[in-house]
């Protein structure tokens, strides 16, 4: 099977970030997974297990002292080293801030096609195909790059799956920076949210609320079931510019891509914006007064009713069931 490459985005810690996961997921869809990491010289190996439990077959790890003084470039040179190594038929990045320009700086680079926000890839009669959901939701589209590398940037949160383990083989090479045409970081502080719930991110269980929740405290009935059911909390954006919870928790078009395993929406309509950003979750819970709320088209099961009532009842019976 062909290599596919896949570029590690790290905290400042140098810890792999958890999407890297789903990254790596995808890529075994396409061939073998190749774990491309940038790292300080001498701990690269440090994350080569957690890469390899994550399906990585082959860990490359760059090692050079600038990983953390330069923006993107070490990552942009690391993928091209790769490339000219590793011959792979494709490389995906997180369609984040540095995957995207390490992403276009790369096809620049090697000649590549670039596909961009993708939320699903497959092989199809020997080519690779990447899903696409475009104007907010509206239509889904296939593209594949008709010449050049295909360099695929996929939507952080859109893949869900994960890959089996792999026993990993692991490269490490140097590598050589000329920093003149580089930015430079002066400064760098990780924000950390004081939370012991869930990252939306990534969660498995999320319980999201619209504006149908009526007010801040009203949206403590989806906290209270967050917490019962251990899950992450989302929002609707009208929940988010009401003011009822912080712009971090907002799930759509214009903010976290979820896939989880269970999503709940709580007075949401369903509005083409936010579906956008939860339609792949495996099973969907929606409670809404309105019978017609388009939120139970793509429902799994739908009730229909005042989340007032409803959600303290549900609280109470999952609680019981608990003890
Ligand atoms: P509403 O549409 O007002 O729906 C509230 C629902 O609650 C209704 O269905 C109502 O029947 C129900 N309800 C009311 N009271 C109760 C009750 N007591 N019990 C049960 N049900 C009740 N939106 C996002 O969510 N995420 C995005 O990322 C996003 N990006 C956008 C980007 C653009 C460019 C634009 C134009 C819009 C975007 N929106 C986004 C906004 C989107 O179009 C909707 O306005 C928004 O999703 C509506 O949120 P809502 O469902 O909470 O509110």
């Amino acid at each position: 099977m062909s290599n596919i490459l896949v570029l590690v985005e790290t905290a400042l810690n140098g810890e792999p970030a958890a999407s890297t996961a789903g990254l790596i997921a995808a890529a075994s869809q396409l061939g073998t997974p190749v774990a491309v990491h940038v790292a300080m010289p001498g701990t690269g190996g440090q994350h080569a297990a957690t890469l390899g439990h994550w399906g990585a077959e082959h860990v490359y790890v760059c090692e050079t002292d600038q990983t953390d003084r330069l923006l993107v470039t070490p990552q942009v040179l690391a993928l091209e080293t790769a490339v000219r190594n590793m011959e792979p038929a494709a490389v995906l990045v997180a369609n984040s801030s540095t995957g995207r320009e390490a992403g276009a700086r790369l096809a620049l680079r090697v000649g590549g096609g670039l596909l961009t926000d993708v939320v699903g890839v497959r092989v199809d009669d020997g080519r690779i195909v990447t899903a696409h959901s475009v104007f907010g939701g509206s239509y889904d589209l296939d593209a594949s790059a008709q010449y050049g590398l295909p360099v695929i940037t996929v939507r952080q949160g859109a893949i869900g799956d994960r890959a089996e383990p792999a026993n990993y083989e692991s490269t490490t090479v140097p590598l050589e920076i000329e920093p003149a045409n580089s930015v430079v970081i002066t400064a760098a502080h990780e924000t950390a949210e004081n939370s012991t719930r869930p990252a939306l991110r990534g969660a498995k269980k999320v319980i999201s609320g619209g504006r149908g929740m009526g007010s801040k405290d009203g949206f403590q009935l989806v906290e209270r079931l967050a917490d019962t059911l251990g899950a992450a909390i989302g929002a609707s954006r009208a929940a988010v510019d009401a003011g009822y919870v912080p712009q971090h928790h907002q799930v759509g078009q214009t903010g976290i891509t979820v896939a989880p395993d269970l999503y709940f929406a709580l007075g949401i309509s369903g509005a083409i914006q936010h579906r956008a950003g939860m339609q792949t979750a495996k099973t969907i819970i929606a409670i809404n007064k309105d019978a017609d709320a388009p939120i139970f088209g793509i429902a799994d099961l739908g009730i229909v009713g005042d989340v007032s009532t409803i959600v303290p009842r549900l609280i109470e019976e999952l609680e019981s069931q608990a003890r």
